[in-house]
């Protein structure tokens, strides 16, 4: 199963989940492990994109170790 990366956008906590394709097409209905809070985005490398409202959002510079 893939895994999928999250980051919750009240208290930053970021964590991974397994799911399915299908699963994720319906929707995880996901909350934070540290909060509660269903306030989450989804995490792309540096991007954030917040399922709830489309939004992308940048977290800073690049953290891949080699673009500087
Ligand atoms: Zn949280």
């Amino acid at each position: 199963m893939p895994t999928y990366e999250f980051k919750c956008i009240d208290c930053g906590y970021q964590f991974e989940t397994f799911a399915s394709m299908s699963e994720k097409t319906k929707g995880l209905n996901l909350k934070c492990p540290q909060c509660g809070s269903e306030n989450l985005g989804e995490v792309f490398g540096a991007m954030i994109y917040l399922s709830k409202t489309g939004e992308i959002k940048t977290s800073g510079g690049c953290r891949c170790g080699s673009c500087g």
